[in-house]
């Protein structure tokens, strides 16, 4: 197709393709982006200026990004009366890597939410969140450097597909009469949630998680569930995790038990240690065994908990990115909202979506443009120029426009 949402497609750029697995980037790929909405358009376009300076800066002319508008929520639903048009969501299947702003839940819209639309119709099953610490931003703990994590939550399954039935209603009340023939009493006038955990699905989370710890050698890996109390989907996402270990990574892995019983407490060199904790054990190490972990791999709901908490921990969501990949696409975002009421007044911090450009630049295989933004970042804040929500926790900061911390960053870049 040579258009979507009757937007042209860039005729100076080339479609990124998967061939056996890998992407295959062209020089000038087209990349779409969707604003998104409130300080969505803010943040967009202070991340886009810095993306493109970065980009220059490591490649001058060999290589850009053509970047392509796809629209979703509020200025789809003005132009075309939706919120999540099927050409936007297969614009980014086109062009397989994409990138967002936070998107408002319509309210009484019929959809939950569109960012779980997206990851549900294309299958973006890993939600990948890394966590680190840069000097001068303000923490709620001692050592924050010490967290350096990237968490892997799986994006479709346990409570993202949850099955509710309402107390009271006639479907809740012929569940409980069912479980009750199987021998589980249930209190007549509960609300019933079942919650979906399969092999297939902890299994590619677990692969995506064991290559990006390979390929970077970064260990050990966690596998965060809550198995001593719910065996058969939380403990199986354990169990299923360290079969796919041995199976398909054998040659390559070692569990944190065999390490103590057959190495005598040392991991083979060149092995990624596997290992397991219990969810709420999990939240105390992190915090008061920081560096003892690297990539976490969780289902749905520990994911979400714990990648927010991590967050907070070096600094807050307001810089923490994230992206949601499968197989034939990935979509790089701001963790954060929409924050309406600072939409358009140029205040809010960009960090988030600048820090998801980052992952981008190294999921597409650019990482020159990847290290200078991330470096230009991290420069700006510890010359202690930042937005007004780093600003007011700072002591001696210059508080600047979101625009302002773009231009500061591509100074630094
Ligand atoms: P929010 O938009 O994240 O904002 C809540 C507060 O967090 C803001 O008022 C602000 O706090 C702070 N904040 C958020 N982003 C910031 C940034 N970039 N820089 C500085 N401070 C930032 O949460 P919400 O108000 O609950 O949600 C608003 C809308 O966003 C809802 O429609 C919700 O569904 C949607 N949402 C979308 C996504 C997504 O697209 N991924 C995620 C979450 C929520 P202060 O006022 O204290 O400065």
């Amino acid at each position: 197709m040579d258009s979507f949402n009757g937007m042209k497609v860039p005729s100076n750029g080339q479609r990124i393709r998967i061939e056996e697995g890998q992407l295959r980037v062209p020089p000038h790929p087209i990349i779409p982006f969707i604003e998104g909405d409130g300080t969505g358009r803010d943040i967009w376009k202070a991340s886009r200026r810095v993306f493109d300076a970065a980009v220059a800066k490591a490649y001058g002319d060999s290589r850009s990004i053509s970047w392509f508008e796809v629209f979703a929520g509020e200025k789809a639903h003005e132009r075309f009366g939706e919120w999540l048009p099927k050409d936007s969501v297969d614009a980014i299947r086109e062009f397989v890597v994409a990138i967002k702003g936070p998107l408002t839940t319509p309210i009484g819209g019929g959809i939950r939410s569109l960012n779980v639309a997206l990851r549900q119709v294309l299958d973006l099953y890993a939600c990948v969140r890394p966590v680190r610490y840069f000097p001068g931003v303000p923490s709620p703990v001692k050592n924050p450097e010490r967290l350096n994590v990237v968490i892997f939550r799986e994006n479709t399954e346990d409570v993202y597909a949850g099955i509710e039935f309402q107390q009271g209603t006639e479907k809740a009340r012929k569940v409980i009469e069912f479980l009750g023939a199987l021998g589980h009493q249930i209190r007549p006038d509960s609300g019933i949630g079942i919650k979906p955990i399969s092999a297939f699905g902890t299994q590619r989370l677990v692969r995506r998680a064991i290559r990006y710890a390979l390929e970077r050698g970064r260990g050990p890996l966690t596998l965060v569930h809550k198995g001593n109390i719910m065996k058969f989907t939380e403990g199986a996402f354990r169990d299923w995790g360290y079969e796919l270990a041995h199976q398909e990574f054998g040659d390559r892995t070692v569990t944190e038990q065999e390490v103590s019983e057959k190495f005598g407490g040392k991991a083979p060199p060149g092995r990624l240690i596997i290992n397991d904790r219990i969810a709420d054990s999990m939240f105390q190490q992190v915090l008061t065994r920081s560096a003892e972990y690297a990539v976490l791999a969780t289902p749905n709901l520990n994911g979400d908990y714990l990648s927010d908490a991590c967050a907070a921990q070096v600094g807050g969501l307001g810089i923490a990115p994230g992206a949601n990949i499968g197989d034939t696409a990935a979509l790089f975002e701001a963790t954060h909202g929409t924050a309406p009421k600072y939409a358009d007044k140029d205040v809010i911090n960009p960090g988030s979506l600048i820090l998801s450009g980052v992952m981008l630049f190294e999921h597409i295989g650019w990482p020159e443009a990847a290290t200078l933004i991330n470096d230009g970042f991290a420069r700006t804040i510890a010359q202690k120029r930042v937005t007004y929500d780093l600003e007011r926790l700072m002591d001696g900061a210059q508080k600047l426009r979101t625009s302002e911390f773009a231009d500061a960053i591509i100074e630094n870049v």
